[in-house]
């Protein structure tokens, strides 16, 4: 049966392997638990085994499962690791301690807008469409660094580092030369941090750099939907 505990576990020690393999120090890489979909059974669960940062898809599934019994007070933080719409970007900005998922100048400009009238800054990533799928959110490869430029001057927004989802693949090789593309370009760009990695190919996202590694499937087990 599948026991979060034992997933957890496994987790850490292919983390620690994964860190080690390449000479990396194993506390620069944060675990964030992927809990789009599950309950909040579920993540108080991960939570009282050590899972201390989640990442949530929707805005608003993710303020109604932390709020509850205001559980958002016993973790670290929580991020935004999906598309934000411009109508969510209110009750967003402030919620999330990090937002992964900006793609737009236009989108930037409205959350620093937001950040700006509460007095806070937020930090973000910036998604990047590393494999150009037309399916895929994320700003193109060229645009990249015309993007990291435009933000830079947006006072109430933090930028932090880029993110990206690899094209599917059934060979967690197949996404190694797009996470050090991603690593690569970030580098060029002064940032050195990148939410890269999934439960399928989180190891070799360590080898090529990944700071944070969003894992659902690895921790929850499958989803339903
Ligand atoms: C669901 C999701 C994940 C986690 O995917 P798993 O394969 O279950 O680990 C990571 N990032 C994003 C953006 C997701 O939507």
């Amino acid at each position: 049966m599948f026991s979060i505990p034992d997933a957890l576990d496994q987790v850490s020690s292919a983390i620690q392997n994964a860190a080690n393999r390449v000479g990396r120090n194993p506390n620069e890489i944060t675990l964030v638990a992927a809990s789009k979909t599950t309950t909040l059974d579920q993540v108080k669960e991960a939570e009282k085994w050590g899972v201390r940062i989640f990442g949530e898809n929707r805005v608003q599934e993710g303020i109604a499962k932390f709020l509850e019994s205001n559980f958002i007070k016993s973790i670290d933080a929580l991020h935004l690791i999906g598309p934000l719409q411009s109508n969510k970007i209110k009750k967003a900005v402030g919620f999330f301690d990090l937002i992964h998922s900006v793609d737009s100048l236009k989108l930037a400009e409205k959350i620093n807008r937001e950040a700006e009238r509460q007095s806070i800054m937020q930090s973000i990533l910036i998604e990047v469409n590393i494999g150009g799928e037309e399916s895929k959110n994320g700003v193109s490869i060229k645009e990249t660094s015309i993007l990291v430029k435009a933000i830079q001057p947006l006072t109430h927004l933090s930028l932090l580092g880029l993110m990206t989802l690899p094209p599917a693949t059934e060979n967690p090789e197949e996404a190694r030369p797009y996470f050090s593309t991603l690593r690569h370009m970030g580098n060029d760009l002064g940032l050195d941090r990148f939410s890269m990695g999934m439960s399928s190919d989180f190891e070799v996202a360590i080898e090529e750099g990944a700071t944070w590694l969003r894992l659902g499937t690895a921790l929850f087990g499958r989803r339903n939907h």
